[in-house]
């Protein structure tokens, strides 16, 4: 965009989901989980993501916003859209959790950081939240003056950033318009159904949604969408090279230079779109570090590059 039109003030939001689980127990039938911001594991690796973005950066001279779900749930345009959630739980539920039908907005304890992840035992009534917590009771939210607090699970989350987004891009005193993002596993059956047509029982003009532009997919050997949590939790994938699933070894064996071929690879999808739209495996990647190896003529783009 930025090399269409030099003026135009192009920037990344990274849109950071430290309200994910991190930690999940049950208690009396309940399922409570702490999330990455409250486990503190959020910043276990935030430093290597920074130190990613800061490179690209440097290639593409396009900067980086970072934004956590408190701020983004601080915007004006969240209290409409989860009064409408409220008002609207019954609808909503049925189709964005079949399995328990509950509107999944929760609350964390504000003494122990527990959250009722499937608001078993949290209420909703008018514009405020009821939540439960084993330990320390019943704490309640207003959803007007502390809309700050909300977590979403991940289907309620999509819902609520679109229409924040088309929000957002209908501000006319908002400076820049956003388009997301995101992966292409979300791509098809999961927006339709979970997006759109909620956002139309919502009364919110689909038409209005920002637009979304799917990334390729990483694969595994079969086919599989290459799992974060395999690797972590159950050290799967130990027939491929570290360096390609892991940051940290990647930069030890390689160099940080070495992200250039991850930048040339999706420098390309840009250049030829149809190389945008499918996925790629591993293997793939793979492929182009060996060949990048292989050429001793390592051309960084990024003589400008410091880490301070
Ligand atoms: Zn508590």
């Amino acid at each position: 965009m930025k090399e269409i039109n030099p003026n135009l003030n192009v920037k990344v939001l990274f849109e950071v989901v430290d309200t994910a689980p991190s930690e999940t127990i049950e208690i009396n039938g309940v399922k409570y989980q702490r999330s990455l911001k409250n486990t503190g594991k959020i910043n276990n690796n935030f430093n290597d993501y920074m130190e990613i973005l800061d490179y690209f950066k440097a290639i593409d001279n396009v900067d980086y916003l970072i934004r956590f779900q408190s701020e983004f749930n601080k915007q004006p345009y969240i209290y409409p859209i989860v009064k409408k959630l409220i008002e609207k739980q019954d609808d909503i539920s049925k189709i964005l959790d079949p399995k328990y039908k509950n509107l999944r907005v929760r609350v964390a304890c504000p003494f122990c950081g527990l959250a009722d992840k499937n608001s078993l035992t949290t209420k909703f009534v008018g514009e405020n939240i009821y939540s439960y917590c084993p330990e320390h009771g019943e704490y309640i939210t207003n959803i007007k003056n502390q809309s700050d607090k909300l977590e979403y699970n991940t289907p309620v989350r999509n819902l609520v950033r679109a229409i924040a987004y088309g929000m957002h891009n209908m501000d006319e005193n908002q400076e820049y318009q956003i388009m997301r993002i995101t992966g292409s596993d979300y791509a098809g059956f999961y927006q339709e159904e979970l997006l759109y047509k909620p956002a139309a029982l919502l009364g919110f003009p689909v038409n209005n949604l920002p637009s979304i532009l799917y990334t390729p997919l990483v694969l595994d050997w079969s086919g599989a969408k290459l799992s974060k949590s395999l690797y972590v939790k159950e050290g799967d994938y130990s027939d491929l090279p570290a360096y390609l699933i892991n940051y940290e070894y990647l930069k030890n064996s390689k160099g940080i230079e070495a992200l250039d071929v991850i930048h040339n690879i999706t420098d390309e999808w840009i250049e030829k779109p149809y190389l945008l739209f499918r996925n790629y495996s591993i293997y793939y990647f793979k492929k182009e570090f060996e060949e990048y190896e292989k050429s001793n003529i390592h051309q960084h783009k990024t003589k400008v590059y410091k880490k301070d």
